[in-house]
């Protein structure tokens, strides 16, 4: 190394100065105390422990966040082409142990069934060879209406542990369920798993948000620690996959992975090493089962399908229907705040379907996903013969004068009326919530049939809604 005569000569002259100066002040500060009474002592410097980077062995290319042991086999299609063929690190989440339901193995139920299908879900993803797999805790909650679900599962501790895992693993996508309510199996578990996923999206990279897992431990290697000494993470894209009877509004809206090509480095084609992954959840008939039954026939039919998912929000860019990690580049991307809540300005009376449906409204615009708005055209759920249906409606009174509102509704034959028809007084600016209760029939089939509800207020229509309902389906209680 070459050095510069003049500028070194500078630079002694200049710390020789500093160094005067520190000693002059210590002299000073020496006297002051002394004069004053004060006491000190000289610390010795010693060596700081290095600060630690974020733990590399649980770094995430890919999160799967979902509600039940079995849900991943929705994607595995696609995840054994990643992990296998792209070298992707895949970790997984399940909102709940899986602990309800009928077990094709033994009497064991409830919570033993969450034991064995929680360990059955360990054994699946290890055979993918991902071992970084958690439990957030809630409970299965079989239904189809999300806030039952996000109730039970203590939406509050099952946040701050998803929020918690995106700091852990860093992920640079997030594959979770459709926030949304379809006609189809429409549990309400996958919509709580698709909510968590989505707020921890856009929460994680926010260091107010849950502030005692990002702020630094006192003393890392001690053991009074009671902060977590995480750091924020802005995960880069989210996408949804959905239960929904029939698959074809996500055509067009994100990538589809062909499950029939064949893996170079396994030689075997993705549906196969789907279905070896799913023969782990032999507690459930219609996955475990199934690939029991189709390793042992040679019949992959059901395994063929391609894995359609729904691009949900990227913030890097990148295609709608490009591969899953177009525009991703390694390292961190800074923390995107969403839009957040907004209150909605009705006016005059007006009724909206309420309950689940009027929670995805708001939701879908503060998380910035107001393109899942437009996935369905109009409100759907599928029902099994002769159920129960319950229809929140809200009718909103944007007025300065309290209304009496006359709600009926228009049922195809066969339906029962429990309750609902009925005039509302509704208070000024208040919303009544209103709820409608049928019996479905029995259709010999499947049918697409309508529900539709009537607002009158003072001789005039001031609303009217419409529901598709799908009848005969063998889905769970609404
Ligand atoms: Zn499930």
């Amino acid at each position: 190394m070459k050095i510069h005569r003049g500028s070194l000569r500078k630079n002694v002259l200049l710390a020789l100065a500093v160094v005067g100066m520190l000693f002059r002040a210590t002299q000073a500060f020496r006297a002051a105390a002394q004069s004053g009474g004060l006491a000190t002592e000289t610390v010795k410097i010693s060596e700081a422990l290095p600060n630690l980077p974020p733990d590399e062995r649980f770094k995430a290319d890919i999160l799967v966040i979902v509600a039940h042991p079995d849900d991943e086999t929705e994607v595995t299609g696609y995840l054994a082409r990643a992990i296998y063929d792209q070298h992707k690190r895949v970790a997984a989440i399940f909102g709940t142990p899986g602990n309800g339901g009928g077990d094709m193995m033994s009497n064991a139920q409830a919570a033993a069934l969450g034991d064995v299908r929680s360990t059955e879900a360990r054994e699946a993803m290890a055979f993918f060879g991902v071992l970084h797999v958690w439990f957030l805790g809630g409970t299965d909650t079989p239904g189809q209406d999300v806030l039952r679900s996000l109730e039970t599962w203590n939406h509050g501790n099952a946040l701050w542990e998803a929020v918690r895992l995106v700091r852990l693993t860093r992920p640079e996508v997030i594959l979770t369920w459709l926030p949304d309510y379809v006609a189809g199996e429409n549990h309400d578990d996958h919509q709580a798993a698709a909510v968590i996923a989505n707020e921890a999206f856009d929460l994680a990279g926010d260091p107010t948000v849950f502030p005692e897992q990002v702020s630094a431990p006192r003393q890392r290697r001690g053991i009074a620690n009671l902060t977590e000494g995480l750091q924020p993470w802005q995960a880069k894209k989210i996408y949804f996959f959905s239960d929904s009877a029939n698959l074809e509004f996500l055509k067009g809206k994100g990538p589809e992975y062909n499950t029939t090509d064949i893996s170079p480095s396994k030689n075997e084609t993705y549906y196969k090493l789907a279905a070896e992954e799913m023969l782990r959840h032999l507690t459930q008939d219609d996955t475990g089962q199934l690939a029991k039954q189709a390793l042992e026939t040679g019949d992959f039919s059901y395994f063929k399908t391609p894995v359609y998912l729904a691009l949900g929000k990227s913030l890097v860019g990148g295609s709608t229907t490009g591969d899953i990690f177009e525009g991703i580049t390694p390292g961190a991307i800074p923390f995107a705040p969403v839009r957040g809540y907004r209150s909605e300005v009705h006016h005059g009376v007006s009724i909206d379907l309420g309950g689940p449906w009027a929670f995805y409204r708001e939701f879908w615009k503060a998380h910035n996903l107001d393109h899942v708005a437009d996935l369905l055209k109009t409100p759907e759920v599928a029902v099994a013969n002769r159920a129960d249906v319950y229809v929140p409606i809200l009718i909103h009174n944007d007025t300065d004068e309290s209304v009496e509102v006359t709600l009926t509704s228009t049922v195809p034959a066969g339906w029962k009326e429990v309750y609902g028809t009925a005039r509302y007084p509704v208070r000024p600016h208040e919303s009544y919530p209103a709820q409608v209760h049928y019996m479905a029939p029995a259709t010999a089939k499947p049918e697409w049939q309508a529900l539709s509800w009537n607002a009158e207020a003072q001789g005039q229509t001031v609303g009217t809604l419409t529901l598709r309902v799908l009848t005969d389906s063998p889905g769970l209680p609404q």
